[in-house]
């Protein structure tokens, strides 16, 4: 048995009809940013699991329930352009207004993930849930851009 029929389950059948159909698939991904769900919808133009799975994990980050700083859950998800080029998507207080950037993989620049904060030596620091903490910045109109 060829492993992509196991996978399906028995239904690499319907599967093939629907990929003749030039059929998409679509994963809807929710994350929570403060107060609110954001969800994303990734759409592949195929009907192969692993295609699907693979772009759903562009989206490399954890829930953001609170700001770093001061605690605030009153948090917004946004994006900026710098110098006209750079592109940074951001998670923003609204009460301090702190900042987390997001990062891009160098080898996959589609890839995205919130930037966590290291010590001296380089190693990421861990908050008292032995969870990684993410690079909270104090605000300051310099480093926007
Ligand atoms: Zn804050």
């Amino acid at each position: 048995m060829e492993p992509e029929s196991l996978w399906f389950n028995g239904s690499s059948q319907k599967l093939e009809k629907l990929r003749t159909m030039g059929a998409v698939l679509r994963k809807s991904i929710t994350k929570t940013i403060g107060k609110e769900k954001h969800v994303f919808q990734v759409e592949v133009n195929s009907c192969d699991l692993y295609e699907v799975v693979t772009e759903s994990q562009n989206l490399s980050f954890p829930d953001v329930p609170f700001c770093g700083l001061c605690g605030s859950d009153d948090l917004r998800l946004g994006s900026h352009l710098a110098q006209n080029k750079h592109k940074y998507v951001t998670v923003t207080c609204n009460k301090c207004r702190g900042y987390v950037n997001f990062g891009k993989q160098q080898e996959n620049p589609n890839i995205y993930f919130l930037r966590l904060k290291k010590d001296d030596k380089g190693n990421t620091m861990k908050g008292p849930d032995n969870k990684p903490l993410f690079d909270w910045k104090k605000f300051s109109q310099e480093e926007k851009g």
